[in-house]
C-alpha cells in the first residue's frame, strides 16, 4: 500500500501492521476496521471499545475524511445526483437511485429509471412471500474525477482526464450517500458507472471491491469499461469477481471507432475475446451497453451486427437511450421511442436478453454517463 495510509482503504491485515507498528496488539487493527466499514462510525472519538489515547492518535496520524457533499439533486424519479467534494477539491459525482419491489432478473443493476421495455425486454418478477425484502437501491460510483477515454457522447468523456480515486474515496463516496439517504447496506447494489473509466484506475478499483466485497455480494457489484483490454485479466484472475459490464456501444470498428477513439487502440474484436475469456460464474451473465444514438447505431443493420457479434456469449444487452446535452454533446440525439423499441426488438428476435434503460422524467439526469463533477456550468454562465 501506497503511504501515507488511507484508513478507509486500508484492509483489516493492514489496519493490524498499522497496529503492530504502534505496539498496539494486532486485534485493534481489526477492532478500528469493522468498526468504520460494519458498525458505520465515521468519526474515531465514536469507537468507544478503543482506549481515549488511541483514538486521539488515530485522529492525529491517519485522520478520516469523507467526501463532502458539495451538491443535491433530487429527481423526481426518486434518485438523487450528488455532487461530492473529495479533500483536495476535486469534485466528483455519485448518484442513489431507489430501486422497486420488484426484481428484475433481467438486469441485475436495474435502477429506478430502468424498466423492462415493452415486448423485447425480460418480464420483471415479484418477490413472492408476505415480508417485503427492504427495498433495493443502487449506488452509482465514480471511479475517476473526469475521464480520459473521450468518447463522443459522454458529459465526462468531453470534460477531459482526470486522476484516479483511492480505494478509500471510493469508499467515502458510498459512505457518504448512504448517509445521506439514510440506508446501510441492506438491500444496495453498487454500479461502477460514474465519472471515470475503472479499469484504468485498476488499483484503486481492485482494492475497493476486496473492501466492498466485506459487505456485499459480488453479485450486488457490477463494473462497467469501456473494453480496456489489457485490464480485463487482472480483473478476471480475482478470487470474487465484481459483474462484468462492457460498453460495446457500436458492433463495427468504424463506428465504435468514431464514437469511442479508444477503439483504434483496444480494438473491437479484442474487446470481444475478452468478454469471451471472462470466467464467467455460473447463473451469471456480462452485460453489453449499448447507448443508442439516432442515425448513428440505432439501423436495423447495426442490431444485426451486434447479434453477431455477441453471439455466443452468456449476455445480456442493455440498451442505454442517449441521454442528450445540448451544450456537451450537440448534434447527438436519442432515438425515437418507437426506433428505441424497433432496435431491441430486433436483438431479442436475434437470440439477445434485452433490457432497456429509460429516463423517467425530463429532469432525471442524474443518468450514469452523464456525471460531470464541475460546478461551473455553461448552461448557466453564458450570455
Ligand atoms: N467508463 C465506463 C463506466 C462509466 S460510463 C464505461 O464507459 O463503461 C457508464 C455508461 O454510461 C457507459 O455504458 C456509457 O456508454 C454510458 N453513457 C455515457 N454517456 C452517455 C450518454 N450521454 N447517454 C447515455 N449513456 C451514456
Ligand atoms: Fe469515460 Fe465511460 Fe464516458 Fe467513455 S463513457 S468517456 S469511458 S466515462
Amino acid at each position: 500500500m501506497t503511504s501515507p495510509f488511507d484508513p478507509l482503504g486500508a484492509t483489516v491485515s493492514e489496519w493490524e501492521d498499522l497496529a503492530g507498528s504502534w505496539s498496539l496488539p494486532r486485534y485493534r487493527g481489526r477492532q478500528i476496521f469493522d468498526a468504520l466499514h460494519r458498525k458505520g462510525d465515521r468519526d474515531y472519538g465514536l469507537v468507544r471499545e478503543l482506549p481515549g489515547g488511541l483514538r486521539e492518535r488515530l485522529a492525529s496520524d491517519v485522520p478520516l475524511f469523507l467526501p463532502s457533499i458539495a451538491r443535491r439533486d433530487p429527481s423526481s424519479d426518486g434518485s438523487v445526483k450528488y455532487g461530492l467534494r473529495l479533500a483536495d477539491g476535486a469534485l466528483i459525482e455519485a448518484v442513489f437511485m431507489p430501486g422497486t419491489r420488484s426484481f428484475s432478473e433481467a438486469n441485475e443493476f436495474e435502477d429506478a429509471r430502468a424498466h423492462p421495455g415493452a415486448a423485447p425486454a425480460l418480464r420483471a418478477r415479484p418477490f413472492a412471500g408476505a415480508a417485503a425484502p427492504l427495498a433495493k437501491f443502487t449506488i452509482c460510483l465514480s471511479s475517476q474525477t473526469g475521464c480520459a477515454v473521450d468518447c463522443a457522447f459522454c458529459v465526462t468523456g468531453r470534460l477531459g482526464a482526470g486522476r484516479n480515486l483511492t480505494a478509500g474515496e471510493i469508499l467515502g463516496q458510498l459512505y457518504a450517500v448512504l448517509d445521506d439517504a439514510g440506508r446501510s447496506f441492506d438491500g444496495l447494489r453498487i454500479v461502477f458507472m460514474g465519472m471515470g473509466e475503472p479499469f484504468l484506475n485498476p488499483d484503486g478499483v481492485s482494492r475497493a471491491l476486496d473492501l466492498l466485497f466485506e459487505r456485499v455480494s459480488p453479485r450486488r457489484v457490477t463494473v462497467s469499461t469501456s473494453g480496456i483490454t489489457p485490464a480485463f485479466a487482472r480483473f478476471a484472475s480475482r478470487e470474487r469477481r465484481p459483474n462484468l459490464a462492457v460498453s460495446i456501444n457500436a458492433a463495427d470498428s468504424e463506428t465504435r471507432s468514431r464514437l469511442m477513439p479508444i477503439t483504434r487502440t483496444h480494438p473491437l474484436e479484442g474487446v470481444v475475446a475478452a468478454m469471451r475469456a471472462w470466467p464467467l460464474e455460473s447463473h451469471r451473465r456480462m452485460t453489453a451497453e449499448y447507448v443508442l444514438i439516432a442515425g448513428v447505431n440505432d439501423s436495423p443493420e447495426n442490431a444485426g451486427r451486434l447479434t453477431r457479434l455477441l453471439a455466443g456469449l452468456r449476455v445480456k444487452v442493455n440498451v442505454i437511450p442517449l441521454n442528450e446535452d445540448p451544450v456537451y454533446l450537440p448534434g447527438w440525439k436519442r432515438p425515437s421511442e418507437d426506433a428505441i423499441d424497433r432496435f431491441a426488438a430486433r436483438l431479442s428476435a436475434g437470440g439477445l436478453p434485452v433490457t432497456v434503460r429509460r429516463s423517467r422524467g425530463p429532469d432525471a439526469n442524474a443518468a450514469c454517463g452523464q456525471l460531470k463533477g464541475r460546478t461551473e456550468d455553461p448552461r448557466r454562465t453564458r450570455g
